[in-house]
């Protein structure tokens, strides 16, 4: 195998977001993202590295139609996806269930257990799969690498995984925790362990993906003991616009007396709960300003936000028995000193401590905020999912061309 490049395909059910990384150095050629396909109002923006970012509205029915838009980009900066320097595509895949621990080449056989798991992740798969397809029928020659949200999961034990019900009824349902973002919770656990010179095998790190989306996991010398998502991402720490943890008779109590139905109670939960349920905006930044002027619901919002991801810390604390460090990334973990000023305020006796003055810095890159002497550093380490799924990617089509070598 001869190119260097890897082009990392992350397909929605209405968008398509796409990197080309050089794998020699790490460098991104371009990013882009196509948006609002099949609906009215398409919009593609591309950003070459070596150039001024470009944007059309137009029509874009499919995703045929948006992986040819993002194609003609590409080709326009001489990028284009015939190049041989072209080594794989790599997709986010969100659920793997079981079956997949690891970055797998495409076959027939992977999209057929790909598409078995729809059941469990009906809004997500299907997106992954069609982007896939699409991506063979444009590249037929080339490897098409799934990396799963689930994967860096699939190591927590049994005990973590499994929901206390009825065993043969979850197993023939498929109910079980597998838990998401494992991308970033992998790269994160990994970088930390870096930020504090150290090797993954040796470091405790709990990481909080705190992004409109969020997670938590528990990581014991470089694999995932415990999640905070379930069977879906709605389970956990409060969100942008899902509920988390909730007690489960909610939905037969909303069934029962509210009247509602499963759909309408799966859109209450995932769509209209969380920040924006709570109080009418899901952006960290817009939640604080309102905070600041005094505003009751977004401060009681935030206070739920808050208590809940410290009783995940203390949980997963508990969990690892020792910590060597809590690592916050995502959007709000990465951007919001209130949120991690907050999260870890009053854990001293745990040996848990943010440094106001490191807190306040902004910076792009990994950093500590921990005071020199505390017992348990406190990071934050932003994420880089496409940077992970195109090096997973790299790797697999590097080992599987030279094992055909030999
Ligand atoms: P996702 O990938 O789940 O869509 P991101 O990780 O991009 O989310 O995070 C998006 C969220 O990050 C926004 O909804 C907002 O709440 C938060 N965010 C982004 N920038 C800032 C900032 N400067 N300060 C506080 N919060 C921020």
């Amino acid at each position: 195998m001869s190119g260097s490049r890897v082009l990392v395909l992350n397909s929605g059910s209405s968008s398509v977001k796409y990197q080309l990384l050089d794998m020699r150095d790490g460098g991104r050629l371009a990013m882009g993202l196509v948006e609002r396909i099949g609906e009215s109002g398409s919009r593609l923006k591309h950003s070459p590295a070596d150039g001024e970012s470009r944007e059309w509205n137009g029509s874009v029915p499919d995703h045929d139609a948006a992986l040819k838009a993002m194609a003609a980009e590409l080709d326009r900066d001489g990028l284009g996806l015939g190049s041989p320097e072209l080594a794989a595509i790599g997709h986010r895949v969100v659920h793997g269930g079981l079956r997949f621990t690891e970055p797998t080449v495409v076959d027939d056989a992977v999209l057929a257990e790909i598409e078995r798991l729809i059941p469990v992740a009906p809004l997500h798969n299907p997106a992954n799969l069609t982007g896939i397809r699409t991506a063979q029928a444009l590249r037929p020659d080339l490897p098409q690498v799934a990396v799963f949200d689930t994967a860096f999961h699939t190591t927590m034990p049994e005990s973590a995984a499994r929901y206390a019900i009825d065993v043969e009824t979850a197993d023939a349902h498929r109910v079980r925790r597998y838990g998401f973002h494992g991308t970033s919770h992998a790269y994160v656990s990994r970088e930390t362990a870096r930020l504090l010179g150290r090797a993954p095998e040796d470091v405790n790190v709990i990481v909080l993906h705190l992004g409109n989306g969020a997670s938590a996991s528990a990581v014991r010398g470089g694999r995932c003991v415990d999640t905070s998502m379930g069977l879906t991402p709605l389970e956990g720490l409060v969100m942008g616009t899902r509920s988390g943890d909730t007690d489960p008779a909610v939905i037969f109590h909303l069934m029962r007396v509210g009247g509602m139905s499963a759909d309408e109670i799966d859109t209450l939960l995932n769509k209209r709960s969380g920040l924006i349920g709570l109080c009418g905006d899901n952006d960290m930044r817009e939640i604080r300003r309102r905070v600041d002027a005094g505003d009751e619901r977004a401060g009681l919002a935030f206070d739920i936000y808050i208590h809940r991801l410290k009783k995940y810390i203390g949980a997963y604390y508990a969990v690892l028995g020792r910590v060597d460090a809590v690592a916050f990334t995502a959007g709000v973990g990465e951007n919001s000193a209130p949120v991690r000023e907050a999260a870890v305020a009053g854990l001293e006796g745990l040996g848990l401590a943010v440094d106001g003055g490191l807190n306040a810095v902004r910076g792009d890159g990994a950093r500590l905020i921990s005071p020199a002497d505390a017992r348990v550093a406190v990071a934050v380490v932003p994420t880089d999912e496409e940077m992970e799924i195109a090096a997973q990617t790299y790797a697999l089509v590097n080992d599987s061309g030279n094992q055909n070598l030999t």
